[in-house]
């Protein structure tokens, strides 16, 4: 039995406790965590404050770190790696290097394994980007993201004055990824690849065009995108709003010959992006233990694992059954 500790208990956090009830080789020994232990109440599993991590060292196989990318993980990973073997979800790609090497020394160190950003984006999303282009050099990559909710932006709306809560959705112009996977000549811009839907619950008497106007023309978040506004109610964003699907998808088109044109595409439809996610982390710490086992050390990938290493079935099984 794989004994699993999770660091950090929110969204994601729970997503990983709730994926490991559908996996038979693990269990989840201990959940970490910055706030008073007493306050988390977990499925099941012991809660322990992060700073007695050390007292659960022999009681661990991986720790999935589950911090937040902006600031959590950089911190997170690199002190767990001195104590376990880890993964995290790290999505800031801008600092996938820098953090890469934090953690690679932090897990050279100490002798562990330690793989960063898991998931789906990155995570799968970043194996069909490599898989695609090692078969198809003749090509391009293409990825759209949603429908889904996005967390950074559902945040930036909540900072704008007037604003009680709410929720944005990213979704791909369905013309446009019709148009990639047919190969025909579409000129691929952030407008033209995604839109952005805001749910958005105003104060009392608050000017609604004017928070309409700080939506719609903010920098980086929403000016470059056709952003639709719709104002609602907190008991109807309760209702409708309250999930965190997500998805997207990959799709590499390339030629093998003149004229000849080949496409591949990987699709996702989540209900719940954390549980999926979860889900990724805890296959990817399967893989981990492996590499573990087999004396590896450092920080490691996605691209670094196999297939095999991720699943639960036996190598023998894989062949006789999923070849
Ligand atoms: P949350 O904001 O829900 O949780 C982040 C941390 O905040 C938790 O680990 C927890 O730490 C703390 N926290 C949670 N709830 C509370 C609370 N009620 N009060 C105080 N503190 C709380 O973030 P998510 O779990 O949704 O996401 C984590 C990260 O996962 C994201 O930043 C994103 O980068 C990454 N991610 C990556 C994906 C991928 O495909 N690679 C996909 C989806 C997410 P503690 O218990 O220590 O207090």
């Amino acid at each position: 039995m794989l004994r699993v500790a999770i660091n950090g208990y929110g969204n994601l956090g729970r997503g990983v406790e709730q994926a490991i009830t559908k996996n038979a080789d693990m269990e989840v020994a201990v959940v970490f965590t910055r706030r008073d232990p007493a306050t988390v109440t977990t499925q099941g599993a012991p809660v322990a404050h992060v700073d007695d991590m050390a007292a659960w060292a022999d009681k661990v196989d991986v720790c999935l770190n589950c911090g937040g990318s902006a600031t959590d993980l950089i911190e997170q990973t690199p002190a767990a790696a001195t104590l376990f073997n880890t993964v995290d979800s790290f999505d800031t790609h801008a600092r996938i290097p820098e953090h890469f090497a934090a953690v690679d020394a932090a897990a050279k160190a100490s002798g562990h394994v330690a793989l960063i950003s898991a998931g789906w984006d990155p995570g799968l999303f970043s194996m069909l980007r490599v898989l695609g282009e090692a078969v198809l050099p003749d090509g391009a990559t293409t990825t759209f993201w949603g429908p889904g909710v996005s967390q950074g932006h559902s945040d930036a709306l909540r900072r704008i004055e007037g604003v009680l809560d709410a929720k944005q959705y990213t979704r791909p112009v369905e013309a446009t990824v019709a148009a990639v996977k047919a190969g025909d000549d579409v000129e691929l811009t952030t407008r033209s690849m995604h839109t952005r839907d805001c749910y958005v619950v105003a104060e009392e008497g608050a000017d609604r065009a004017r928070i309409e106007r700080e939506i719609v023309e903010m920098p980086n978040y929403f000016a470059d995108y056709d952003t639709t506004v719709t104002f609602i109610t907190a008991e109807e964003l309760a209702a409708e709003h309250a999930g965190i699907p997500h998805g997207g998808s990959v799709i590499r088109r390339g030629h093998t010959s003149a004229g000849v044109a080949e496409t591949v595409s990987f699709e996702l439809q989540l209900d719940s992006n954390p549980e999926f996610t979860g889900s990724v982390l805890v296959a990817t710490a399967r893989a981990v233990a492996r590499l573990a086992a087999r004396g590896e050390t450092g920080a490691r990938t996605v691209f670094d694992v196999t297939l095999a290493d991720l699943s639960p079935t036996s190598p023998e099984e894989l062949r006789a059954h999923y070849l």
